[in-house]
């Protein structure tokens, strides 16, 4: 007899909106005009990368409260420490410590938590 319980839990891709295992899905900060904040998306193996560099366009042009909200951002998955760094960095630097976290969640140095 099978149990629910038992299933894997499944993410939708926030890119192709098909549901895929955890193991397959990554956790991105993606920048929302909506809302007008970072916020968390899923995406697959295959989408990725694209949503990434939508995050690098928005992130290369930081203001005090987009830092800010990046920060926010990663002290919710588990990035305390990064955001800490960036916020003692001048605006500058904070873009280009913006820069290489998101080069640690591209090489996988970084994983988020959902
Ligand atoms: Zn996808």
């Amino acid at each position: 007899m099978e149990s629910s319980s038992h299933r894997e839990a499944t993410y939708i891709c926030s890119g192709c909106l098909t549901q895929h295992p955890r193991a397959r899905i990554h956790v991105l900060p993606t920048w929302n005009e909506h809302v007008a904040d970072f916020v968390t998306s899923f995406r697959c193996d295959r989408c990725w990368q694209e949503a990434l560099a939508w995050t690098r366009l928005k992130a290369a042009v930081l203001t005090p409260a987009t830092r800010e909200q990046f920060c926010q951002f990663l002290e919710r998955h588990g990035g305390g420490e990064a955001a800490g760094i960036i916020r003692q960095a001048t605006l500058e630097d904070a873009a280009c410590q913006v820069g290489i976290v998101l080069d640690c969640i591209e090489g996988d140095r970084l994983r988020l938590m959902p």
